[in-house]
């Protein structure tokens, strides 16, 4: 079962997709990835719909990803004692360490000590996606005294976001250790670190996870922005996670945060993914807004690898007309002329390497002889992805004999994922990928595909053959 698109897409399960027949119906709509989110769910939940995953992915019999993504720290204020309270624009307010005592009108507990030795006179606070702004006027041994900025409803446990500040936190919380190694467990592809800072973060979490999934670091902090190359140069793929970020920093800035992620991700070559309310009016009508819709389209012709759903298919009413909408604006998009034009536009120049050297040959082959399709024999997966850095015209499959790698590159941009046999030869491997293109339905007889592999077979990093074959 071959996709007809480039871009992936990536759905977030959820109470709304999580029996077995809905996980069918998102493959079959065009989803290439499921997103495990562990802010919300036990393990119980995610470990059932890991099983209707991988059930589904033996009946359709295309590798399908999993996207295991942590909560990270977020921060949240305690409960108030008798529900929701006014804050009220110029009022004093105070947060405190005081967890015993439920919040009022005049002080709400904030039960995380590392923020306050952070916190600087002036710094703002945001509560509830941004809906209240504070500022530190005061502060005090265990609390902070503020003034309100925004004034509005305050209830139980609403998130609180400090954006001006390097917060003194490692990336992964003693939660994210537990759903870590339980994930892990699971046996999932890739795993999302959330509320990165620094490189280091990511370097903490390659230290547990080592090869066993590939790294997305979700890119929502100002900090992160700032330290983006050092950041990219560590992780093996990125989110660009406009939900907070865009609470961090004012709207206006994410467009080009966005397009400056999707560029730098294309020049390194690592999976990009833009997310988050893609589609957001899909939650409740059955229909995007135009400018849903453009926005899907602007992640497309600037080359991303991925679009992703959240509440949309993980908790909205229309979770496989969701993806069935991104997977038709996905395919609009890509055979617009102009798609082609802005792709182009944006190639960046292979690096000086062999496996880019192959990539770079087999495009430009591609694109003198009308190829049919690429193919890459690959171990770890990466060869496929250098191919796909060249973002060729024809499509891509990436042939492996690791289930692992064949799950991951459902990520990537353009690149068909098969699990193959270890082949001994040249003619074994052409006859494998002839037979392979044509299963799937990208070749037929009397057309070419270009393969590249390395020998000997099955030695990661080896690519250093380009073969021409002509199917007869
Ligand atoms: P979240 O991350 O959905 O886990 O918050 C994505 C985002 O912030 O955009
Ligand atoms: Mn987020």
């Amino acid at each position: 079962m071959k996709r007809h698109c480039n871009a992936k897409i990536v759905a977030t399960l959820g109470p709304s997709s999580s029996d077995r027949a809905t996980i069918q119906a998102l493959v079959e709509a065009g989803a290439d990835v499921f997103r495990l989110n562990f802010s919300h769910g036990s393990h119980a939940d995610h470990q059932q719909r890991m099983e209707h995953i991988r059930a589904v992915e033996r009946e359709v019999g295309r590798p399908i990803g999993v996207l295991l993504d942590l909560q990270g720290p977020k921060l949240r204020v305690g409960t108030l004692a008798q529900g929701p309270v006014q804050l009220k624009e110029g009022a004093t307010f105070r947060l405190d360490l005081d967890k015993e005592h439920p919040g009022d009108a005049t002080r709400v507990a904030l039960p995380h000590p590392e923020i306050f030795a952070a916190l600087t006179e002036g710094a703002e606070l945001l509560i509830d996606d941004g809906r209240l702004r504070l500022q530190v006027t005061r502060l005090g041994e265990g609390f902070v005294e503020t003034v309100v900025l925004n004034g509005g409803p305050l209830s139980d446990r609403k998130g609180v976001n400090v954006p001006g500040v390097v917060l003194p936190l490692s990336a992964l919380t003693e939660k994210d250790h537990r759903d870590l190694e339980f994930g892990l467990t699971l046996g999932v592809d890739w795993i999302a670190l959330s509320f990165v800072q620094r490189a280091e973060d990511i370097v903490e979490i390659k230290r547990i996870v080592q090869d066993r999934a590939g790294i997305v670091a979700k890119i929502e902090k100002p900090a992160a922005v700032d330290r983006l190359d050092a950041i990219l140069a560590e992780t093996d793929a990125v989110m660009v996670a406009r939900g907070d970020l865009g609470v961090e920093l004012p709207a206006e800035a994410v467009p080009a945060i966005q397009k400056r992620i999707v560029r730098a991700c294309r020049r390194l070559g690592k999976p990009v993914i833009v997310a988050t309310q893609m589609l957001e009016s899909m939650v409740s009508a059955p229909v995007p807004t135009r400018a849903e819709a453009s926005d899907v389209a602007t992640a497309i012709y600037d080359g991303a690898d991925a679009v992703m759903l959240s509440a949309e298919s993980a908790s909205g009413r229309y979770p496989v007309e969701s993806v069935a909408m991104m997977d038709r604006i996905i395919a609009r998009t890509e055979a617009d002329p102009q798609y082609r034009d802005l792709i182009e536009a944006s190639h960046t120049q292979p690096q000086p390497n062999t496996a880019d050297a192959i990539g770079w040959a087999a495009r430009s082959v591609a694109g003198l002889l009308d190829v049919a399709a690429m193919v890459a024999y690959t171990s770890s997966g990466a060869s496929a992805q250098r191919m796909a850095r060249e973002r060729p015209r024809a499509r891509i499959i990436g042939m492996t004999p690791r289930r692992a790698t064949a799950r991951r590159l459902s990520l990537v941009w353009g690149v068909n994922a098969v699990l193959c046999h270890d082949v001994a030869d040249v003619p074994e491997m052409t006859e494998e990928a002839v037979a392979t293109a044509r299963r799937i339905g990208l070749a037929q007889a009397g057309q070419t595909v270009v393969i590249a592999a390395g020998m000997p077979f099955g030695t990661p990093g080896s690519t250093n053959l380009l073969h021409i074959a002509q199917i007869d």
